[in-house]
């Protein structure tokens, strides 16, 4: 989508340290990470927020879950232990409007989030 940031990132028109890259979805480090280990897992193609997934893209926000288990691995926060988390709209403090899925990790997190 065009004037979309994470969309600029997918088509390397902006910058970001990738950590893991397929045909269909993209996880990059967060440029203001909030603990050791943050980034961000996406899918490639345009999806608003968590109220845009449906049965139509479940196969491609599936993939996404299905390779969380291979990203901590990699960035070692498997053993530790890491959350993921997925804000949506203004409520959620949802600042870009394409989803992502934020993986935290290597610092105990708070309970609840605020
Ligand atoms: P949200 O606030 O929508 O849940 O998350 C958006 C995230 O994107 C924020 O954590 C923010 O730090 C990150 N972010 C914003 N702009 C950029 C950028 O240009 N590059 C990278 N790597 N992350 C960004
Ligand atoms: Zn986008």
């Amino acid at each position: 989508m065009k004037d979309c940031l994470f969309c600029k990132i997918v088509k390397k028109e902006i910058p970001a340290d990738i950590v893991y890259e397929n045909e269909n979805l993209l996880v990059f480090k967060d440029i203001n990470p909030q603990a050791p280990v943050h980034v961000l897992a996406i899918p490639k193609r345009h999806i608003d927020s968590l109220n845009h997934v449906s049965t139509e893209n479940q196969v491609l926000v599936g993939e996404i879950f299905s390779k969380i288990p291979e990203v901590a691995k990699k960035l070692e926060i498997d053993m530790t232990g890491y959350r993921v988390i997925s804000n949506c709209g203004e409520d959620g403090l949802q600042t870009v409007p394409h989803l992502h899925f934020h993986i935290l990790g290597k610092r105990k997190l708070r309970w609840p989030p605020g």
